[in-house]
């Protein structure tokens, strides 16, 4: 069932809805009408046809606001702006910066500034009743998540809208801060899930695999082909190459052209708004544009153009351009790596060209990932958007999910309704599993432990007497710490049959210790079932 039709705004003060103009499904962008009470929120216009935003005639909302610059998300911003000037819309201040990377087909005279910076964190009231607070969210420099909050007469509501995410560091920028959200307590999630429920190697992994293959090209006597995205992973290929071990100092020249350098461009204007560690970096070596320290990295020219391949190199280039006008002459000389597309199939054309090859690195977050940032905020309803629909109803159909929170997976054009129940019992999160590792020394068993499970308050409970009790349940392996008091009732109480060797039933065991100095166990702490060679039993009395 789909209801064709945006929210009418209404009277109705306590009405949550989400009507989706684009949810992102392959190449089409994001683009969300959020209705909160009596206020219209557009998140995002990745639309590359704004026309069904313009159907009324009138603006479609009361305020844009923009997670992050990736066109995905912001392509359609400036013809949105076109249509209805009067219409206000924010980002973080980095992607103010970004955004003009965009239109770079558009003459620059002609793009106004017309996206209006936020800060971070501090809640900003558009309008009476209406705020907006946004969160760094990883993924690209200035990609925000946007915590929405409206004060109805009876309560307030929180809607909590990811953007794009990534809680990995990257090299030029930090992930998600799930901390930082604590406490947020939104009643409705909007989550990209764009990987599904994949799970994926660590991210520093991912970098050394492709060090390593790009190494073994260079090592061959190839060139190395890289065709990236405008914004966001060539830069981040190139801090790469330019801080891995493996390369820096190296004498290799790698070449940047097409819209990607000028979003280099662009990243050096944020130095600023980057990791400390970037900035550190740049202290002491420019981030880009460097003839002097190796590996050099400079803006490919024409004449250039004309010797490439002829050593070894690497360039970076746009992800659409016809990758035979760099390696024509010869392709048995380059390796052409593009990225693997992961949200959806490929939309590029290589034909004619042979021996393009994919490689992984992941810009979002994996199953395990999308899943921690829902358990930790424990909304009433999840609507997940981004990436292919078979994807997100993988992830909706994970019975962890479904259990605990209303899950939403519309297409486009697809009204949802978001009804607040007053009663609603926040769900406890699921336990998470930790991996241990398991030593055999002779007759003794070592399971050693992440710090994670001790750093957990139930953890000084469980190792309080140092003592477990270990029985098997099944297949299972139960483990269970012993405390003080259970060790006492334990002695006490404990019902060894008489004829039994043991502590228990021994004359030298007194409150739970053994005074018998010719024992091994003297002194100590003894359990009724324990035993000694020089174990003695109690006098019964005979009864005689
Ligand atoms: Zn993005
Ligand atoms: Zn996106």
């Amino acid at each position: 069932m789909s209801n064709q039709r945006p929210p009418a705004s209404s009277g109705e003060d306590d009405r949550l809805a989400c009507f989706p103009y684009g949810v992102g499904h392959s190449a089409e962008g994001v683009c969300l009408l959020v209705q909160m009470g009596p206020h219209r929120i557009l998140l995002d216009c990745g639309l590359n046809d704004i026309s069904p935003l313009q159907a009324a005639g009138s603006p479609p909302a009361d305020v844009v606001l923009c997670s992050h610059a990736h066109s995905d998300h912001a392509q359609g911003l400036l013809a949105l702006h076109n249509a209805f000037p009067q219409l206000p819309i924010y980002a973080s201040e980095v992607t103010t910066q970004l955004l003009p990377l965009n239109w770079l087909d558009v003459r620059p005279e002609d793009v106004p500034r017309f996206c209006q910076a936020l800060p971070w964190q501090t809640p900003i009231e558009f309008r009476e009743g209406l705020s907006a607070q946004l969160f760094p969210a990883g993924h690209l420099p200035g990609a925000a998540a946007i915590l929405l909050t409206y004060t109805a007469p009876h309560r307030t509501y929180r809607l909590f809208y990811t953007g794009d995410f990534f809680l990995s560091n990257a090299r030029l920028v930090e992930g998600l801060s799930v901390e930082a959200l604590r406490g947020t307590q939104p009643d409705v999630l909007i989550v990209e899930g764009s990987y599904g429920t994949a799970r994926y190697p660590h991210r520093r992994q991912q970098e050394n695999q492709l060090v390593e293959r790009i190494d073994q090209a260079l090592a061959a006597k190839r060139s190395v082909l890289l065709p990236v995205p405008t914004l966001g992973l060539g830069q981040e290929l190139l801090m790469l190459l330019r801080s891995h071990h493996q390369f820096t100092g190296r004498n290799l020249d790698i070449w940047v052209d097409g819209t990607v350098a000028n979003a280099c461009d662009a990243y050096l204007e944020l130095l600023p708004h980057l990791p400390t560690s970037v900035q550190n970096f740049a202290r002491h070596q420019p981030l880009f544009w460097d003839e002097r320290v190796r590996p050099r990295v400079r803006r490919l020219d024409e004449q250039q153009q004309q010797n490439l391949g002829q050593t070894p190199c690497i360039v970076l280039t746009d992800e659409t351009v016809n990758l035979k006008t760099y390696c024509g002459s010869d392709p048995s000389l380059w390796a052409i790596l593009r990225p693997e597309r992961l949200r959806y199939p490929s939309t590029v054309n290589d034909t004619g060209i042979t021996g393009v090859e994919t490689y992984l690195l992941t810009e979002h977050n994996d199953c395990m990932g999308t899943n921690q940032l829902i358990h930790n905020l424990r909304p009433q309803h999840v609507i997940f958007i981004h990436g292919s629909p078979t994807y997100l109803a993988d992830l909706a159909g994970l019975e962890e999910l479904q259990n605990r929170y209303h899950l939403h997976t519309p297409g486009r054009g697809t009204l949802v309704e978001l009804p607040i129940g007053e009663t609603f019992i926040q769900p406890a999160p699921p336990e998470r599993n930790y991996e241990g590792e398991l030593t055999e020394f002779g007759t003794v068993v070592t399971i050693t432990l992440p710090e994670a499970i001790a750093a957990d308050p139930r953890w000084q409970d469980f190792a309080d007497t140092g003592l477990v009790e270990a029985r098997w349940q099944g297949e299972e392996l139960v483990l269970r710490g012993l405390s003080q008091r259970e060790l006492l009732s334990q002695s006490s109480n404990a019902k060894m049959p008489a004829n039994v060797d043991c502590c228990a039933n021994c004359r030298h065991q007194r409150g739970q210790r053994c005074w018998n100095p010719a024992s091994p166990l003297y002194a100590f702490k003894v359990t009724p079932e324990g035993y000694c060679p020089v174990f003695e039993p109690i006098e019964f009395p005979t009864g005689e």
